[in-house]
């Protein structure tokens, strides 16, 4: 039974992914190595709890609650009576390895461990770990708060047990799980990432400006952002990373990253979070760069 929930990263998805913990009655301890993050994240989830109240989503006693069994912490030892912890850090491969190395020797036998990696291998992590069959992937779509869906990834060692009881948790947590095998993207970013880079090339190659491809897409597929659009929000540099991830792991050149994706995330337009992407953000109203 899960009772105390561990989050490793406050960031973006670490505070969602605490919030929504708590929010559906669980213990958390949210825990960053960076203060400032810890602090930033905290605010967020402060912020976001008070948005889903003023839209009567949510009560202020709910509100309350939800942030009184959250525990924000700069330390692994508070993970040692968690049932589960979920690491929600940085996307890079050498971070969350040395994390796990951390992490399992202060956990309880019991305590199940999940990634919410977008990209790497949950059988390569769950390798590194002393408890293969207690790990798997639990892919949460951002923002959090907001959005049903998420993946559960099971490793090739991940036990059956395991993988049942956290879809079970997750359905305590009002959203809907869908279960991928571990491979490169797993589900939504392996079908995503794919038809926001052909955007790019539809760019790239003038069949359409900015305006014109994600209009044709909002009317025309009727998809609730255009795919540029959808760029910016995500950040160009991870639709970027996860092409490479695809090219890389499949092996096959119609994942090949569009030349365009390139050139913006090495000018440093990543989009939203820089203020410039296919869209120039500076303004009231997004212009498109093209
Ligand atoms: P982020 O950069 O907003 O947050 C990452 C946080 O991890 C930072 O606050 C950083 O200080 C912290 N961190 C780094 N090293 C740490 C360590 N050793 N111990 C504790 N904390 C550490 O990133 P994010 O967008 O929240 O992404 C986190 C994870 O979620 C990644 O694996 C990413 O692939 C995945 N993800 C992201 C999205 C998205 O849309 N951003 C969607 C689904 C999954």
């Amino acid at each position: 039974m899960v009772e105390k929930i561990g989050v490793i990263g406050a960031g973006q998805m670490g505070n969602g992914i605490a919030h929504i913990c708590a929010l559906s009655g669980y213990q958390v301890q949210m825990m960053d190595v960076n203060e400032a993050a810890l602090e930033r994240g905290m605010g967020s989830l402060r912020r976001n709890l008070e948005r889903q109240q003023a839209k009567g989503k949510i009560s202020q006693a709910d509100l309350e609650s939800t942030l009184a069994r959250i525990t924000p912490t700069s330390t692994m030892k508070s993970f040692d009576d968690c049932d589960l912890v979920i690491e929600a850090a940085t996307e890079d491969e050498g971070v969350k390895r040395k994390i796990l190395a951390e992490l399992c020797p202060v956990l309880k036998p019991s305590c199940i461990v999940a990634s919410n990696t977008s990209s790497i291998s949950i059988t390569r992590l769950g390798a590194s770990t002393d408890r293969p069959e207690k790990f798997m992937g639990m892919h949460f779509m951002n923002p959090v708060p907001v959005m049903k869906l998420v993946e559960l990834i099971r490793g090739i060692a991940t036990g059956e047990e395991t993988f049942s009881l956290i879809r079970q948790l997750v359905l305590k947590m009002g959203k809907i799980p869908v279960s991928a095998e571990d491979f490169p993207a797993f589900i939504v970013n392996r079908i995503l990432l794919p038809m926001i880079n052909e955007a790019v090339y539809t760019l790239y190659e003038g069949v359409g400006s900015v305006d014109a491809i994600d209009t044709a897409m909002r009317l025309g597929a009727n998809h609730p952002m255009g795919p540029l659009e959808l760029a910016d929000f995500i950040g160009l540099d991870v639709c970027l990373a996860v092409m490479h991830v695809l090219h890389e792991g499949l092996a096959d050149t119609k994942y090949r990253p569009c030349p365009l994706l390139v050139k913006y995330v090495e000018a440093g337009w990543l989009g939203r979070k820089t203020g410039k992407g296919f869209y120039d953000y500076s303004g009231e109203t997004p212009v498109p760069t093209r």
